[in-house]
């Protein structure tokens, strides 16, 4: 960044993602670093706590939504706010390792975060979602941007790589898979992994819990997963990402709306 931050490059970490290093403003910052240099944006990831089949860590979400946060950070130099590790997983509550919260807590979650941000004059929060089922961040989302002094901009991985309700890939498939393959193939257990596509569509998680329609807690195609596909994937959703947050950035203050 070459403002005043020490550019020695640090490794992704030890022992997790979590490290983020010196070489960006993060929750890894001091104080003195985030008043001196004053960023204007911030990235917030958003992941899960929950089952992941047999083959992939309970913290999946977590782990891809901030890889993910963290390269939109460095691009926009922008503030990596550490990541909320839990998110509403009540449909993979059958099992005794996912741990969820409320709707109601994380909307108050999102949006005491986005009135702390206004108070300090950020002027961008954008939020990375990388679990499926927080259908409520778009409602949100909207909600702050109508009320506050902020712009916040939604990257919602899940309707990245999976689309529709009748996609046959919703959790801990090839993509998911992949891209764990791809940072962190020491968490990744390949021989466990099973395939399991039900016969309804997406949806009847209102209804049914994802133990009760997928044996395995998966619905896709884990071992059709490479670390090559992985890294294709990353690199395209960062892409569109990246491209997504400048294009609405640009278009909003060409409208006046955006300083
Ligand atoms: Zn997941």
């Amino acid at each position: 960044m070459g403002r005043g931050i020490p550019t020695k490059q640090h490794n992704i970490g030890i022992q997790g993602v979590f490290n983020v290093g010196v070489n960006m403003l993060s929750y890894e910052s001091t104080a003195k670093d985030i008043e001196s240099i004053g960023p204007k944006i911030c990235v917030l990831p958003i992941g899960s706590l929950e089952q992941h089949g047999d083959h992939l860590p309970i913290s999946t979400d977590t782990i891809i939504a901030l890889e993910v946060a963290k390269r939109i950070a460095k691009h926009f130099n922008a503030f990596l706010l550490p990541p909320i590790p839990y998110s509403l997983s009540l449909e993979h509550r059958k099992s005794r390792a996912t741990i969820w919260l409320s709707p109601e807590t994380l909307i108050s979650l999102i949006k005491d975060i986005a009135h702390s941000l206004e108070y300090h004059k950020y002027e961008v929060l954008i939020v990375v979602n990388g679990h499926g089922a927080n259908f409520i961040l778009r409602n949100v989302v909207r909600e702050l941007n109508y009320t506050l002094n902020l712009l916040v901009i939604l990257i919602d991985l899940g309707a990245m790589y999976f689309g529709s309700r009748h996609s046959r890939e919703v959790h801990a498939g090839r993509s998911e898979t992949s891209i764990m393959l791809y940072l962190r193939p020491d968490l990744v257990r390949k021989e466990s992994a099973k395939d399991y596509i039900p016969h309804v569509t997406r949806d009847y998680l209102d209804y049914l819990s994802m133990l009760d329609i997928s044996p395995y807690g998966v619905w896709g195609e884990p071992t059709k997963a490479t670390k090559e596909y992985g890294e294709k994937l990353l690199n395209n959703i960062v892409k569109e990402a990246i491209d997504y947050v400048s294009e609405v950035i640009k278009f909003l203050k060409k409208c006046g709306h955006f300083k």
